[in-house]
Formats: structure tokens, C-alpha cells, sequence
């Protein structure tokens, strides 16, 4: 019984996303997606309607036979919340079920001012969007939110991260749900921006990944549509993958040769500085590097090759269609990128490189928030949360 419940909600489930997702908008094209009997989508979409998720819309175009009735997202079923907490900004949005964003806001923020402050201003921020948009708390259903250091995702709890201070140990969703009673997804920066970056580009079945060089490098794994983290969170991080000859730079982790620590914005600063120029921060590295000084555009192509190395053997490994390059440094992109496609095509197998693109982000400083609208909306539709809806009757009331 508990077993025919799962499969009936995993079937809802996808039915919920095809319509959600703006790929079937009839009870034909759900049927002809999905393989399933005529029947059982009829039963399903009946459920989907009865709780509230979908409505019918009126008649659809006729291809000869009788007009398809029309079944769409109720917008009365509710939104999700983005929020993207930066090192030094932070953008939060709300959105509907597929992750559309329909609100956004920016603002200054300093992560380090630590857990309370910065979650507090969060919440306010949160719900005062909701206010000016005649949404209320009661209205969510899911929230996603990145922050810069790495988390152990299934507890959204943040571990030893190097520029959060008084944030080790803190499960972020508590702090949350005394606001919000609705799932909360947290993510370290990285992965939601891959996420986000993503769904931009109208990625469908494909193998993303995304690289961020900014202060540090990491690197988020897109496989079909959704986050590759690893058994712990831990997946993706380059950084501290070993370059060869480096012996001498040693990395903020206690190895030596890591890729953060000979090719990051703060180890070209590091490299800049020591020949005698006025640099501290990646951020004086891409001033300095969009005026043109050669020696900048030197480090940044040098750096490029390194990560490029590292790179290739991630596409041998994992075989892409696309690497996307994010992060601050990444405003320098026709010299950083330059330096990794010329390493990456050359070092990677010719099989691997047949179809892969190498590209700076197109949604820019946006992709960590929408990221975190597509993570929250994946959890608002996921079976778990469509069985708990189908339990109560209803999308409407709480049902934890
Ligand atoms: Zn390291």
C-alpha cells in the first residue's frame, strides 16, 4: 500500500513538473511524454487539479479532433524564495513554482558580520518582498539559498568555511523556519550558480560544469538538471586539486601546489604584488587587468593555462558538453579564457572535446539567485513534497 502510494506520487510528481515546466499543457501531451495510459494521467491530473496545483485554462488549439482542454500552474498554489548570500552582496527573489522569477532585490551586505545579523536582515528582507508583492509567509513553499563556503546539504548545515566567520556548525533552515513554514535548501554558492547558469542557458540533458574564480576556484557539476554533490557536499572542489611544479606555494588548506593557490584572483594579486605592483584582492587584479596592463593580462593568462590543466583532466574524467567560467576574474574572460581552451583542447581526448564549449556565464552577477528559485522549485515539486500535498488534500495548508 505505502509502496503503490510512492509510485502514485512520483507520478504526480512528474506530471506536476512536465506542466510546471512549461513542456505539456494537456492531458495528450502528458500521456505522450510519459508513456503512461490515457487513464491513469487522466486520474493523476485529476489529483493535481483537486489539490489545487493545476487549473484548467480553457481550450487549446484542435489537431483534428475535439480541442484539448488546457491545464496550467495555479498561480494560487503558492511561490518559492531565492536567496543568494555573496562575501560581500546578497540578492534574494521570489518566484513561481518553475523557478520564474517574478521579484528581485540586491543590497550590500558583509557575510562576515556573522550568522545572527546577516540572517536576521535576510528575513526582514524576505518578508517585506513578499509584502510589496501581496504574497505572505504562508504563501511558500519551498526557499534555496547559496551561501560562499561549503555545506553539508542534506542538513543545510555550514562546515569550516574560510571567510564565514561564526558560521561552522550553523544549520541555516532552523533559523528560517521560525519564519517560514516550508522546506529550505541550502547550498554552498558554487552549485547554485552552476544550477543557475544552468536553467539560463536552457540547458535540457545535458553535462555542465561551472567554474567560479574569484578569491578562491570551485567548480559546481550539472548532470541533467541537477546538482552532482557527492556522498558529503564535497564534490567539485578543485581548488585544492595538485598542479605540478609548485612545489614551494603552500595552499590556506596545508598542502602545497593546489590550483586556488598558484591560479586564483588572490594568487595572482599574491604573484603581482611580489613584482612590486600596488595589488592586494582579486578585485584590484580585474581593474587592473580591464585597463590592459600587460603584466596583469600575463598572470591572468598563466593562471588560465593552470586551471586549464586541471580542467582537462576533469573533461577526460567526466566528459561535459559545456564549461562555463563564472566568479569575479572572470570579467578578464578572453585572457583566462583563452589560457584554458588552448590547454584544455590540446590535453583532453579528442572524444571528449568533440562537442564541448568553453564560455564565460551568461547570467551573470543573476546566477546564484536563480539558482536558488530552480533548487527551491525542484524540492516543491519533488515526490516527497507532492505526497505530503496528496496526504492533505491540499497545496494550500501546511503540510510538514
Ligand atoms: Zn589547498
Amino acid at each position: 500500500m505505502a509502496a503503490e502510494a510512492g509510485n502514485e506520487a512520483r507520478e504526480v510528481a512528474k506530471l506536476a513538473e512536465l506542466v510546471v515546466g512549461g513542456r505539456a499543457s494537456s492531458r495528450s501531451e502528458l500521456a505522450s511524454l510519459t508513456g503512461l495510459p490515457r487513464s491513469t494521467v487522466s486520474r493523476r491530473v485529476e489529483h493535481l487539479l483537486r489539490i489545487g496545483l493545476l487549473v484548467e485554462s480553457g481550450d487549446g488549439p484542435s489537431s483534428g479532433g475535439r480541442r484539448p482542454v488546457l491545464i496550467t500552474i495555479n498561480p494560487a498554489a503558492g511561490v518559492v524564495l531565492s536567496a543568494y548570500l555573496g562575501a560581500t552582496h546578497s540578492r534574494i527573489a521570489i518566484a513561481d513554482l518553475s523557478g520564474q522569477i517574478e521579484a528581485e532585490q540586491s543590497w550590500k551586505a558583509d557575510i562576515g558580520d556573522g550568522p545572527d545579523r546577516v540572517l536576521a536582515g535576510l528575513v526582514d528582507r524576505l518578508l517585506s518582498l513578499l509584502d510589496q508583492h501581496g504574497r505572505s509567509p504562508a504563501d511558500v513553499r519551498a526557499i534555496g539559498i547559496g551561501v560562499p563556503g561549503p555545506v553539508e546539504f542534506a542538513t543545510g548545515t555550514v562546515v569550516q568555511p574560510p571567510i564565514m566567520p561564526g558560521w561552522d556548525g550553523l544549520a541555516v533552515p532552523a533559523i528560517l523556519r521560525e519564519h517560514f513554514h516550508a522546506p529550505v535548501l541550502v547550498d554552498n554558492d558554487v552549485n547554485i550558480m552552476a544550477l543557475g547558469e544552468y536553467w539560463f542557458r536552457g540547458c535540457h540533458d545535458e553535462q555542465l560544469l561551472f567554474v567560479k574564480v574569484g578569491t578562491g576556484i570551485g567548480c559546481g557539476i550539472i548532470t541533467n538538471g541537477l546538482v552532482h554533490r557527492g556522498a558529503d557536499g564535497a564534490a567539485g572542489d578543485i581548488g585544492h586539486v595538485r598542479v605540478a611544479g609548485h612545489d614551494d606555494v603552500i595552499c590556506v588548506c596545508g598542502n602545497s601546489s593546489c590550483l586556488e593557490a598558484v591560479a586564483s584572483g588572490s594568487a595572482i594579486a599574491r604573484q603581482l604584488a611580489a613584482e612590486g605592483l600596488d595589488v592586494r584582492y582579486a578585485r584590484d587584479v580585474v581593474r587592473l587587468g580591464q585597463a590592459g596592463d600587460p603584466r596583469v593580462v600575463r598572470h591572468v593568462r598563466v593562471a588560465g593555462e593552470r586551471i586549464g590543466e586541471v580542467l582537462a583532466s576533469m573533461v577526460n574524467f567526466y566528459n561535459p558538453s559545456q564549461i562555463v567560467l563564472g566568479g569575479s576574474v572572470a570579467a578578464l574572460r578572453d585572457d583566462l579564457l583563452a589560457g584554458i581552451r588552448g590547454v584544455v583542447y590540446q590535453r583532453a581526448v579528442p572524444l571528449a572535446t568533440r562537442r564541448l564549449t568553453i564560455e564565460a556565464c551568461a547570467s551573470g552577477e543573476r546566477a546564484g539567485v536563480l539558482g536558488g528559485a530552480i533548487l527551491a522549485a525542484q524540492n516543491a515539486l519533488g515526490p516527497e513534497q507532492v505526497a505530503r500535498w496528496l496526504r492533505a488534500g491540499t497545496v494550500s495548508r501546511m503540510a510538514r
